[in-house]
């Protein structure tokens, strides 16, 4: 009922603002369109059903895994139903990281089973697991600052206040490599979130070259605040890790892509994207099931409503972001020589938290002033219809794992502002499961890229030059 309710007053509110609204510019011929794209794309639940699809017929699939090549094939399926042309797939050559059986026991001062999860591309303990003493730091400076004889032979973990995910992530990444330095013979860490209820969240790591790689594991938030307590009464902790995950050669994997020609101009291109890839555990729904299905569902509304956008929009579902993005530096590779008629590129890879706008990322710095302003006034033209639906910030800000190399190269990049609240909560962990997905936010967040994806393909200007 209440989505119903919010539904008509979301309505109401994008008629009043356009027919309220003065002429600004040719780009305004397109919001009556857009408004009417905006509500029915607020009462469709495509988006939410592909999402079911891929997480109950596909679930989680990790780049080179069996599954994520049941994605492919999913992916390529459900992108022709739409309607999508040019549906193909284009090479991508992705680690093979194997997760195996794992485990981590507290040994002193009592027994206790440790909830964990191994780090992405982690390296495996010997056979038989390793046992050492644990060394409490709450952060790389913290670690940096220890002479090496209080590390060597140690596990060191790192159990810090949740602050933000760059600072979890920077510990997840650099982590194993600061530790190893120093003679620590594993690395265990508090899991990346501000909420727990016992749940490990895993995540890349990244070895430096020319340090030993030792093995890296996350533990829930309560087993780590566990041993940061046991640290404060100097009680010997001691864990016993077991990991048995494997490194297999780089395989053949790919990104998928369908597009909706442009009716104008069709050589002009707006890339919209998610990444199909998630982690091993979970359904991988928020992280990034999402930004695929919306991604789709912009597209094909904007086809059933019989709308003719002039530029073409390419819908791109990345491989491997989560383990080494090779999915988005194969997509610059092939298609390089094209990207000055990229226009922008938007990814939403952020959970389905409601979108309250934009992230704008324009590369390099230098370039940024008239192509900011010339990419303000394309959006400040639709803001009329994401006010209404609370989706008309933008700022400037990172857009997109996956596109940050076209963005790098000098196509303007777009990511999707999703309320990010109780993303952190779920993200790469088991609990990144299909029913925690909230259908009206997933349909607002839809609606709210398929206005922005049709304007963006209709506007008059010319974005990057
Ligand atoms: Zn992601």
């Amino acid at each position: 009922v209440r989505f119903h309710a919010s539904i008509i007053l979301i309505f109401g509110l994008v008629s009043g603002a356009l027919f309220g609204d003065a002429k600004k510019g040719n780009d305004l011929q397109t919001i009556p369109s857009a408004s009417k794209l905006a509500s029915r794309t607020l009462l469709s639940e495509k988006a939410y059903c592909n999402l079911a699809s891929l997480c109950d017929d596909v679930g989680n699939r990790l780049s080179g895994s069996e599954n994520y090549n049941r994605a492919v094939v999913w992916a390529l399926k459900t992108m022709k139903d739409a309607g999508l042309q040019n549906v193909h797939t284009e090479k991508v050559m992705v680690p093979r990281w194997v997760r195996n059986r794992e485990s981590a026991h507290l040994i002193s001062p009592c027994n206790h089973e440790l909830s964990m999860l191994g780090l992405g591309m982690s390296v495996p303990t010997p056979k038989g697991g390793i046992t050492a003493d644990v060394l409490v730091v709450s952060s790389l400076d913290e670690l940096a600052s220890m002479k090496d004889e209080e590390v060597k032979g140690r596990i060191v973990l790192f159990e810090f206040p949740f602050e933000s995910y760059g600072q979890g992530s920077r510990i997840r990444f650099a982590g194993p490599s600061a530790a190893a330095k120093k003679g620590a013979v594993a690395m265990i860490m508090r899991s990346v979130t501000h909420l727990s209820l016992d749940t490990p969240h895993t995540g890349s790591l990244g070895y430096k070259a020319g340090i030993a790689k030792i093995p890296a594991a996350a533990v829930s938030v309560e087993n780590a605040a566990m041993m940061r307590r046991m640290w404060e009464k100097r009680q010997k902790i001691q864990v016993h890790l077991e990991m048995s995950c494997e490194t297999l050669p780089d395989v053949e994997s790919a990104n998928v892509i369908g597009e909706l020609k442009g009716s104008e101009n069709p050589g002009e291109i707006i890339l919209v994207s998610g990444h199909l890839d998630s982690w091993d555990v979970g359904q991988g729904a928020q992280d990034d099931g999402v930004g695929c299905v919306l991604a789709l569902q912009a597209v094909q509304m904007i086809k059933e409503e019989g709308l003719k956008p002039a530029r073409t929009i390419r819908v791109v579902f990345f491989a491997n972001e989560e383990n080494g993005t090779r999915g988005g530096e194969a997509y610059l590779n092939a298609h390089g020589n094209e990207l000055k008629d990229h226009i922008v590129a938007i990814e939403s890879d952020a959970g389905n938290g409601l979108a309250s706008g934009f992230s704008l990322e324009i590369l390099p710095k230098e370039k940024n002033t008239p192509e900011m302003i010339k990419t303000h006034r394309v959006l400040e033209n639709i803001k009329p219809i994401l006010e209404p639906l609370g989706a008309a910030k933008f700022s400037p800000g990172f857009a997109g794992v996956d596109i940050e190399p076209i963005v790098k190269a000098g196509v303007p990049g777009l990511g999707m502002k999703h309320d990010t609240t109780h993303y952190w909560e779920v993200h790469h962990s088991k609990a990144d499961t299909f029913e925690k997905i909230k259908k009206d936010d997933l349909a607002k967040n839809a609606a709210i890229l398929a206005v922005t994806v049709y304007s963006l393909a209709n506007s008059s200007l010319k974005i990057s030059n």
